[in-house]
């Protein structure tokens, strides 16, 4: 679903962040003539001096002000526990008319956050890019990340119509199919198909890491794909996870008090030596792998935001969130 602009759909886009996802998006845009002018701002002199080598912006600032000033888009694309910070300083910075985005984990967080600093003629359309690698910075970045990938967009009730067919053609151009529905709806079914499934690797890769020294050796040097997999998603970065997790507090919660009634189910049926119960278990969830296969969400391995669909030509890996 490779898609060319047959001209730019922005003159200038300014990127809050230029990590994994920030860069992706920069290269994608440069790429492919999608914006005539990319500007950033990022926290640390060492990330804004290599954006600049890299060439994936024309312009690369530390104060978020000196980035935003022209921009018709301003994306960003930081860790979502900076964004009360990140709002703060978009107030009185922006022109009329623009239009600001995101690419955040969580969205109610995003929407609380940073909607109240905007001036009046500004415009919000929260998204979040269902696509991703354990990988972070400004050189982790490649432009197909996204292609063939599902884009969620939670616009906010009363907002610029046109505002958001304009973000969700960008998203197009980048090779995103865009879906859009509620905040609340969106945390809830990204804390089960993403966030639960990290915290899992997490606790997993932790437990065995307590093991006792002997014993760690071992898992180390015999994990099959079931325990590399989950360290390859437990490897995630540790900024994003914690503000994704302090950020969409209630409905992991609430996820993760259903699965801990599950597991004990399953724990149980161990027990007492069910059989049927855990064969009738692993054949449902079976039968949802199928369907999800066939209904194209095809997967060769799981991993970092949820499973890996594909290599690029440098041998990254996809990964949906
Ligand atoms: P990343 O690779 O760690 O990059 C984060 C970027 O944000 C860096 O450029 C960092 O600058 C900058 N930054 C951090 N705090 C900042 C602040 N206060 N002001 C300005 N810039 C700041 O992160 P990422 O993986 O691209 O994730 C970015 C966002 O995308 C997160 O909200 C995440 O939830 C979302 N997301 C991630 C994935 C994924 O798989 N990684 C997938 C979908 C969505 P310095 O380098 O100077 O610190």
């Amino acid at each position: 679903m490779t898609k060319t602009a047959s001209q730019p759909l922005f003159e200038t886009v300014a990127f809050i962040g230029m990590g994994l996802i920030g860069s992706s998006m920069a290269r994608r845009i440069k790429r492919d003539g999608l914006a005539n002018k990319i500007t950033c701002a990022v926290r640390s002199e060492a990330t804004r001096d290599r954006v600049l080598e890299l060439g994936i912006a024309d312009e690369a600032y530390c104060d978020i002000k000196d980035a935003v000033g022209d921009a018709d888009l301003v994306m960003i694309c930081a860790p979502v526990g900076a964004n009360e910070t990140i709002g703060a300083q978009l107030t009185g910075a922006l022109k009329k008319g623009a239009i600001v985005s995101d690419v955040g984990s969580v969205k109610q967080s995003v929407i609380r956050d940073i909607a109240p600093h905007l001036d009046e003629g500004v415009h919000f359309v929260p998204g979040h890019p269902l696509a991703g690698t354990e990988h972070s910075g400004p050189d982790s970045g490649f432009p197909e990340l996204f292609e063939e990938r599902w884009c969620i967009l939670t616009p906010i009730p009363g907002e610029s119509d046109a505002a958001k067919e304009k973000v969700k053609a960008l998203w197009e151009a980048c090779g995103m199919y865009v879906e859009c529905m509620d905040a609340d709806h969106h945390d809830r079914i990204l804390g089960i198909t993403s966030h639960l499934p990290h915290l899992i690797a997490y606790t997993i890769v932790g437990t065995a890491t307590d093991l006792e020294d002997a014993l760690r050796q071992e898992v180390i040097k015999f994990s099959a794909t079931g325990f590399r997999d989950f360290t390859r998603i437990a490897a995630s970065d540790p900024t994003m996870w914690r503000d994704v997790f302090l950020n969409n507090r209630e409905a992991v919660l609430e996820v993760l008090g259903r699965f801990q009634e599950d597991l004990m189910a399953l724990q149980r049926a161990i027990r007492w030596g069910e059989g049927e119960k855990l064969f009738d278990l692993f054949t449902r969830t079976r039968e949802i792998r199928r369907g999800i296969v066939d209904a194209g969400q095809y997967f060769t391995n799981f991993s970092a935001e949820g499973e890996s669909r594909q290599s690029d030509e440098k041998g990254k890996k996809k990964t949906t969130e």
